[in-house]
């Protein structure tokens, strides 16, 4: 399949700049495009064929639902059934914008969409490509990151191509998604509201709308023998990856250094390269290695928008091995950390504190 990509100038273009993309939708081809947490690869919601090509195009396992992007407030009533007050609060709060909900879904929508569930998760994208393509081709839109499944999620056009490249219709480049992080995900289908997926709006956010809301237990869980069921099916599966194993060092900034520098003159002499993911304020602490800084400590939105890229940039140096510090602290640091320990395969270095020695 030959791939058209179109650029779009986000701060400004025309609505008649996407119709080709937007016909594609409505023919049930697949668009991939630019949303404010990342990009996504985009479908008919409705055409199960469409659905069914979207989880072949990234290799996606088929019980991995699809979160369906809507450009107006009134698709939730087609969508979804027995709607609850708070959805219509959560969206005055926070849409459009990173908040996906999961509702009881209706009988319109394909299974194929939800993944086999009877529930479906909608999200209204603030990102204005991603709203004008909505709007334009009159169909609700199924899509998921748009990078192969296992991979880091893409934040730029340049990673789609990589990524999908000939199995797509069309990639539209719009520049880097601004947020860099996928949306936060709240099930409103249970007795108290559950966080199954921690993002850029914070639990804090939504305590303040809902009242009461939960972590699922997935979430927070640190290691993987942990034998808790995520109830995103997504997060049950290993994500993120680059190729080569990826460490977190956690500890005092200067015993990260110290661990990772000595780590790094290790691997040298045995012919091996080590990759430091690390930050502004620490990158030039590092003797050694290939050192990607991925944003800087005290602006913790410039992390999260560094970090896929940064996973994903590791990815054509030929590192044998990677360590990254820990943005445990960051103000994002619940959603961030999420990411990073799939990437790791919850492989963390605790370094004890020099009193403890
Ligand atoms: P992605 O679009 O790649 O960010 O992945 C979507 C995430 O939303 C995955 O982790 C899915 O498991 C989750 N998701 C989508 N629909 C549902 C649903 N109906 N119930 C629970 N999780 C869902
Ligand atoms: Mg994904």
């Amino acid at each position: 399949m030959k791939t058209e990509i179109i650029k779009i100038n986000r701060e400004q273009f025309e609505e008649e700049e996407l119709e080709a993309a937007a016909k594609c939708l409505r023919e049930g081809k697949l668009v991939a495009f630019p949303t404010e947490t990342v990009y996504g690869l985009g479908g008919n919601a409705f055409d199960a064929t469409a659905s069914a090509r979207i989880y072949e195009a990234k290799g996606r396992p088929s019980d991995n639902p699809l979160i369906v992007h809507i450009a107006e407030i009134k698709a939730l009533e087609e969508l979804a059934v027995d709607v609850p007050d708070a959805a219509y609060h959560l969206a005055d709060a926070f849409w459009p914008g990173p908040l996906t909900m999961i509702l009881k879904k209706s009988p319109r929508v394909p299974k194929t969409t939800t993944g086999g569930l009877d529930t479906v998760a909608v999200r209204m994208p603030s990102d204005p490509i991603a709203a004008a393509l909505i709007r334009c081709s009159g169909v609700y839109v199924a899509a998921p990151s748009a990078n192969k499944s296992g991979r880091p999620s893409t934040t730029k056009a340049e990673h789609v191509i990589e990524d999908l490249d000939g199995r797509v219709d069309v990639i539209i480049d719009g520049g880097a998604a601004t947020i860099g992080l996928e949306s936060t995900i709240v099930d409103l289908t249970g007795e108290v509201p559950l966080i199954l997926r921690p993002g850029y709006i914070t639990a804090e956010q939504l305590a303040e709308v809902l009242g009461e809301v939960r972590f699922d237990e997935a979430v927070l869980k640190k290691s993987p023998s942990e034998n808790v069921v995520a109830r995103a099916p997504g997060m049950k599966y290993r994500h993120y990856a680059p190729k080569a194993p990826l460490y977190i060092v956690e500890g005092r900034n200067e015993e990260v250094i110290r661990y990772i520098n000595a780590e790094a003159v290790k691997n040298a002499a045995e012919g091996r390269i080590t990759g430091i993911l690390a930050t502004e304020e620490t990158k030039k602490c590092y003797t050694g290695g290939m050192v990607f800084c991925v944003g800087e400590r005290a602006n913790a939105e410039s992390i999260a928008a560094g970090l896929f890229d940064t996973l994903r940039s590791f990815d054509e140096t030929g590192v044998s091995v990677i360590y990254s510090e820990s943005f445990a602290d960051n103000p994002l640091g619940t959603a961030i950390m999420n990411r990073l320990l799939k990437a790791a395969g919850y492989h963390i270095i605790r370094l004890k504190k020099d009193e403890e020695k």
